[in-house]
């Protein structure tokens, strides 16, 4: 890599992202692609947003993407949204057009561009169970509802976050039928074992104390497709008893890899092909 007067400037912001792997796959992909630009950390705190998009701007950065826990504090702070980041409410990339910055939202599409490619999933017409109604389960709900998904059922720890979110979503989702999950034994069981795929948004599993996940196990059919948006290197737990379950089932990692392809097309207009994948795959 070699900087230069003309080097554009690429980052993240957020706090904390001294874990994040989006460096390295973005500089991955700029000498990939023999691209004169660099992909920095900004670690920012909450109350630091405002000033640091005044910088992004001062500074001529070219796009950044953004993360916990900037995703909808970010929006006020941008001249112009997508139409996807419109709907999600969250931006996790923004590009500088001209003189504005843009919010555009990848992680809807990157989930659907991961579930077609790491588990050959294509959603249109089938029933899905999304466990969370967070930032990530309200990316992977658009992103069903565009694919055309028939029935899509949300269970959440807190139920009126996920009737806020059906209610909200229904409007924009005519073809697919939005409905709330209870997270009673009965009610899962029931909507589970006719899922064609279960996707979980929440960090179930994750923490050495935190309760374990819901799933109904015993009844789960083997043909049930399993996606964790969360990704560990070893992969989560989750994945594993899936796995352990005779089910076919990924981490996060691939939707990681491909909202980050996205931001890279926004930005530059080419494609990263296979770099960012191979960055991921050496350093995990
Ligand atoms: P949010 O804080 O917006 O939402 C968290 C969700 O998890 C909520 O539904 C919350 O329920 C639920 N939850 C949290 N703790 C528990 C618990 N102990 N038991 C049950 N439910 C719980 O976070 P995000 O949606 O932004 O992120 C969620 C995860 O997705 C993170 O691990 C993030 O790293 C990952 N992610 C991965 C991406 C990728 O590219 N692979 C992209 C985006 C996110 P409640 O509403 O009741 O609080």
């Amino acid at each position: 890599m070699n900087i230069s007067g003309t080097t554009k400037i690429y980052g993240i912001l957020g706090w904390p992202v001294a874990h994040s792997l989006s460096p390295l796959m973005h500089n991955a992909a700029f000498v990939a692609m023999e691209i004169n630009a660099v992909y920095v950390p900004f670690p920012v705190r909450e109350a630091n947003l405002p000033q640091a998009v005044t910088g992004l701007r001062a500074l001529n950065v070219q796009g950044v993407n953004v993360t916990i826990p900037h995703k909808q504090k970010i929006i006020p702070f941008l001249d112009r949204l997508s139409p996807e980041a419109r709907a999600i409410g969250a931006v996790n990339t923004v590009a500088r057009e001209g003189d504005t910055l843009v919010g555009y939202n990848t992680d809807a599409s990157g989930f659907l561009r991961s579930l077609q490619y790491d588990l050959g999933f294509s959603p249109c017409g089938r029933r899905v169970v999304v466990l969370g109604a967070g930032g990530a389960a309200r990316a992977c709900v658009y992103a069903l509802c565009q694919a055309g998904t028939a029935e899509v059922a949300i269970a959440n720890r807190s139920r009126t976050r996920a009737e806020a979110l059906c209610d909200e979503f229904r409007p924009l989702c005519s073809g697919t039928r939005l409905d709330v999950l209870s997270l009673s034994k009965k009610a899962l069981a029931e909507s589970c074992s006719t899922a064609d795929l279960i996707v979980n948004t929440t960090s179930i599993g994750l923490a050495a104390t935190g309760a374990s996940d819901p799933l109904p196990w015993g009844i789960i059919n083997s043909e049930t497709l399993l996606y964790d948006v969360v990704y560990k290197p070893d992969s989560t737990p989750l994945v594993k008893r899936a796995r352990a379950n005779n089910m076919a089932a990924r981490d996060g990692i691939g939707m990681l890899i491909a909202q980050g392809e996205e931001a890279f097309r926004i930005w530059t207009g080419h494609n990263p092909g296979e770099s960012m994948r191979r960055a991921v795959a050496n350093a995990t």
